[in-house]
Order: structure tokens, then C-alpha cells, then sequence
């Protein structure tokens, strides 16, 4: 609920930092259980801070997180300690959060070791069974992360993620650095784990056409701001906000009878030290109005669901 984190950078001659990233700016939704809520952005847009916010990972400056009926964000480590395992994380780069000397058993067993008591045969036949859920086996378990591919690795991640049997699963672009052959079978694997271990997954993704088949719903963010959120169906069909319809234009129809312009975004995207006072897509919006520059729009429900911030509506 209106979440705000900016990250100092520069120094005054007294150490003080004088100037200010704004990573997350009023951010407030909602993640219903069992749900896939996708956010998709640009590079910077403040999507992997706000998921590390949810994940106790940063502190906002201001606002309030919940997870599962608790207030989190003021929680110390302590406290949130017993909240981490229903609270797991997947990244980009499953090597970087591979352990390159620890074998794949380890590697997966390690979680347990570290929120369970079970014995080391329980561990084990837990382990073994991961792998296989996610699509490896027991011949796998003895070797090392570099010994897989990039798909394998993220399934290793996966598992590792699913060990301690969380309730919601952060995925921060999960299957961008994958073939896009492997893609699809990761993502299958995602959507399949969803129903059987009874997931939630906070799902972000710079790509429109990723999210597309995972998501309930998606929010669209922008220099740190939510500009439109909705149902995937009426993000996909009735694309509202500017920045929404220029990120779907780009996303390829498999259907050639249906024809789609593609909208280029001009101009420059304005600096995260210092927002603009109105808009904050005005300096790349076709339709700006004087209006726009002037006053931030305000977050409106357009339909039921579908909540835009754009001075059109
Ligand atoms: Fe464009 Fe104005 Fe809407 Fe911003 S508020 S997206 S500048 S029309
Ligand atoms: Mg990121």
C-alpha cells in the first residue's frame, strides 16, 4: 500500500547524499493467493526492487507490505525469519545463484537443512523427488551446476525454491536468459507447479509476450510507477494507458490476418533522480496535453478491475 524506496547516490563534502534514485513511487496492489500477478516494464522501472520490498530484501521508505494477514515491513530479520520460507525467490541468472561448488543435492537440500528438522534420509528423499517434479533425476543429483544447461540450471533453482514448500514464489525475469526454444518449457513447468503445490507467483518480465499465457493479472510499470493494472484479458484487449499500447504493439501476433502497427516510443526517458512534475510517460507520449506536464494522473478504475493513470480517462 503506497509504497515508496529510493536509493541515495552522491555526496555533499559532508558524506551526505544529496541526490535521490526513485525506484518506487506509491505503489499499492494487491497479489490474490493462488494467482499469477505479472509486472512488466523497461529496464529500471522499478519492477526487481519492488519484488526484493515484498521479499523483506529492501525496506520501504514509506508505505506498508503485508504478507498473509501480517503487516512485514517493519518486522526485524528476527521476526520475519519464520515468514521466509513461505516467501521464495527465482532469478534471471540461476548460475549466479547456483553455488558453483556445491552439488545439485546440496544445493537443494540446503533450504532444508536450514528451515526444516528433518533427518538427512528425509532430506534426501526429498531431494530426489524435487528433481524429479521439475523435470531432472537422481543421476543428476551428484554433479555441479556447470555441468547444466541454462534451462536444467533454472529447474535446479526451481526446485530449490519449492523445497521448503512456500506459499508465494517471487520470479524475477525467470526466462529471459534462456533460449527461447526452452522458454516455453520452463514457463510450462511454472504453470503446472502453480496448481500442484498451490502457488502464488509474483511474476516480473520486461516482455509482454511472456507473461501472456502465466498471468491472471498484470501491472505495468513505469519510472518506478504503476500506470496500468488489470485482468490479463483486458490488458491484451483493451490496452489503455499509452505506455501499455506502445509495449503491445511490439508483441508479435501469430495470426497475420490481423494487422498491428507497431507504435516506436520517441523522446527520452526522464531520470529516476529527477521525476517529472506531471507525467511521468509525458516526455514520450503522443498525446500529451499541457494537463499532463502540469499534474501526476491519479490511478482511476476505467472498468471494474482495470485501474489506469492517465489523464485520457
Ligand atoms: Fe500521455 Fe498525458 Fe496520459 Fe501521461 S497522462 S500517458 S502524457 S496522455
Ligand atoms: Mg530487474
Amino acid at each position: 500500500k503506497n509504497v515508496t524506496k529510493t536509493f541515495p547516490v552522491g555526496k555533499t563534502l559532508l558524506g551526505k547524499p544529496d541526490k535521490f534514485v526513485h525506484a518506487v513511487n506509491n505503489v499499492s496492489f494487491d497479489i490474490y493467493k493462488g494467482e499469477t500477478f505479472s509486472v512488466v516494464g523497461e529496464s529500471g522501472c522499478g519492477k526487481s526492487t519492488t519484488g526484493r520490498l515484498i521479499n523483506h530484501l529492501l525496506m520501504p521508505d514509506s508505505g506498508e507490505i503485508w504478507f498473509d494477514g501480517q503487516r512485514i515491513d517493519q518486522m526485524t530479520q528476527a521476526q520475519v525469519r519464520p515468514l521466509r520460507k513461505e516467501m521464495q525467490m527465482i532469478f534471471q541468472d540461476p548460475a549466479g545463484s547456483l553455488n558453483p561448488r556445491m552439488r545439485v543435492e546440496d544445493l537443494v537440500e540446503e533450504p532444508l537443512l536450514i528451515h526444516t528438522k528433518m533427518t538427512k534420509a528425509e532430506r534426501m528423499k526429498e531431494v530426489h523427488k524435487l528433481l524429479e517434479i521439475v523435470g531432472l533425476s537422481a543421476k543428476h543429483a551428484q554433479r555441479f551446476p556447470h555441468e547444466f544447461s541454462g534451462g536444467q540450471k533454472q529447474r535446479i533453482g526451481i526446485a530449490r525454491a519449492l523445497t521448503v514448500k512456500p506459499k508465494l514464489i517471487i520470479a524475477d525475469e525467470p526466462i529471459s536468459a534462456l533460449d527461447v526454444s526452452i522458454q516455453a518449457q520452463v514457463l510450462n513447468l511454472l504453470h503446472d507447479l502453480q496448481k500442484s503445490f498451490d502457488l502464488t507467483y509474483m511474476f516480473i518480465s520486461h516482455d509482454l509476450s511472456v507473461v501472456e499465457m502465466i498471468s491472471d493479472r498484470i501491472a505495468v510499470m513505469y519510472l518506478g510507477f504503476i500506470v496500468e493494472m488489470a485482468p490479463k484479458e483486458m490488458i491484451y484487449n483493451n490496452p489503455s494507458h499509452p505506455y501499455t499500447q506502445a509495449l503491445l504493439s511490439a508483441v508479435p501476433i501469430p495470426d497475420p490476418g490481423r494487422k498491428k502497427e507497431r507504435i516506436i516510443l520517441e523522446g527520452d526517458i526522464p531520470s529516476t533522480v529527477n521525476l517529472p512534475e506531471g507525467c511521468p510517460f509525458a516526455t514520450r507520449c503522443k498525446y500529451c496535453k499541457p494537463e499532463c506536464l502540469k499534474t501526476k494522473p491519479e490511478a482511476k478504475e476505467i472498468e471494474p478491475g482495470h485501474v489506469v493513470a492517465c489523464h485520457l480517462y
